[in-house]
């Protein structure tokens, strides 16, 4: 529950951050004919705000390959519980789910649902 509203947080992060900053912006436009100096204000805070929400969001990644790591080491597919139904593809230790399709790299980040790639045939 608490690993699939983080999951789908990370997905739509960079949109919820795009919407707070238009929010913002919205704002600060407003404030230019009230009182200019708060468009001042919010314009570094929002600049100095770009590194707090960089951060956030290495923070929940970092939580969520942590969580996926775990689950994927006990043998259960962090997407949609199903258990020895994971597969290890290639040398670089990806995962995938034989009953979803969903990916993972190593360090159990998600890369997504990957079509299988087809063998180069040789002539
Ligand atoms: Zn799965």
């Amino acid at each position: 529950m608490l690993l699939r509203l983080l999951r789908q947080l990370n997905r739509a992060y960079g949109y919820a951050v795009f919407a707070i900053y238009l929010a913002a912006f919205g704002i600060a436009f407003l404030f230019v004919f009230i009182f200019p100096p708060a468009t001042l204000a919010m314009l570094f805070i929002s600049i100095f705000g770009l590194l707090f929400f960089n951060a956030l969001g290495f923070v929940l990644r970092t939580i969520e390959r942590r969580w996926n790591r775990a689950r994927l080491a006990k043998g259960i597919c962090p997407v949609c519980g199903a258990a020895a139904l994971s597969s290890v593809i290639g040398h670089a230790g990806e995962t995938r789910c034989g009953m979803c399709d969903a990916c993972h790299d190593a360090q159990g980040a998600w890369i997504g649902s990957v079509a299988q790639e087809s063998e180069p045939v040789q002539a």
